[in-house]
């Protein structure tokens, strides 16, 4: 049986690097400002929100929910504006999921790449083809840090990602190539999956389909890094499972549980952005 890689503690670690940043931006009579922006509508935001705010007073960071006037994308814009020009405001995050017609990706473009802490601005992608960027996807810097905190060997390492997006695979698989990966980026239209995934020190799954990585799918002692959030129903109940088949732990040597492996590492490093930028600003301001 592979051993798990569990999110939590990777999680609160990171959690003392962010609170290292805040401790010392205190000194200076800095604290990090966030904004969740929001249509604020949605039952299942709300209990995001929620926590979110948890989180930043326990970070020492304060936080703010901002409701656009309107369900639309030019009140959502002219939101987005007004948080860029203000200079008490140093992180922001858009909250999904959006009210229809208002696209993601048009939000993201308009804030501030220095404000944003999602990591998923044009410009901060593009940073990602540069070494040490400050903020980067957070799902994707995840895969890094489940890696890391588990002792994988990087360097050199043949690393299979299957799936391609803008904010998760390929993303993941520029960070595992600046760690000196071999990096193989897979998605739909590859042919022979099976082939790839087995010739893999490291599978990383960022797909959306339930147990799609099946034991026969790795080689022994392979390491399987699960990013897949899927909703089953399972016997009139529902429940998560990952891109990988669960049986995959019988023949990985470590794997990442779906739930509890990437998603708490996921939520920390959005943390860890915020405070990285907010660090940039005040260094930039100096
Ligand atoms: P996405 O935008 O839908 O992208 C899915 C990718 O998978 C695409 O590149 C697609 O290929 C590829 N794909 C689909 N079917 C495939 C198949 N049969 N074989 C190989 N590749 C296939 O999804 P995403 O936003 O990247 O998210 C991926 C998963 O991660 C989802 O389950 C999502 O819920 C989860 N997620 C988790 C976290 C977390 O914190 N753990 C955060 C974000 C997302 P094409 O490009 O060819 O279409």
């Amino acid at each position: 049986m592979g051993t798990p890689i569990l999110g939590a503690p990777i999680a609160h670690a990171l959690d003392l690097e962010v609170l290292e940043i805040v401790k010392d931006l205190a000194s200076r009579g800095v604290m990090p400002r966030l904004v969740a922006l929001t249509a604020g509508n949605d039952a299942a935001s709300e209990v995001y929100l929620g926590r979110q705010a948890k989180s930043a007073s326990r970070l020492g960071m304060a936080y703010e929910v901002r409701r656009a006037s309107a369900p639309t994308e030019a009140a959502f814009l002219a939101e987005i504006d007004s948080l860029n020009a203000d200079p008490l405001v140093s992180g922001v995050i858009i909250q999904m999921p959006l009210p229809q017609g208002v696209k993601a990706e048009t939000l993201q473009s308009r804030l501030s790449p220095d404000k944003d802490v999602e990591g998923v601005h044009p410009t901060n992608l593009g940073r990602l083809l540069e070494v040490s960027p400050v903020v980067a996807p957070c799902t994707a810097a995840a895969v890094i840090e489940c890696l890391l905190a588990a002792d994988v060997e990087l360097r050199g390492s043949e690393i299979v990602v299957v799936g391609r997006s803008r904010i998760v695979g390929r993303p993941a698989a520029l960070l595992l190539v600046e760690r000196d990966a071999t990096v193989t980026l897979a998605h739909s239209r590859s042919r022979d999956l099976a082939a790839i995934t087995r010739r893999a020190d490291v599978v990383v799954m960022a797909v959306g389909r339930a147990g799609l990585l099946t034991p026969a799918m790795i080689r022994p002692n392979a390491v399987v890094i699960d990013v897949g959030i899927n909703e089953v129903m399972k016997d009139g109940k529902r429940s998560l499972l990952g891109d990988a088949a669960p049986e995959i732990a019988d023949v990985a040597s470590a794997f990442t549980p779906v739930p509890g492996g990437v998603g708490p590492v996921t939520v920390a490093l959005l943390w860890r952005n915020a405070a990285r930028l907010a660090r940039k600003a005040y260094d930039s301001n100096r």
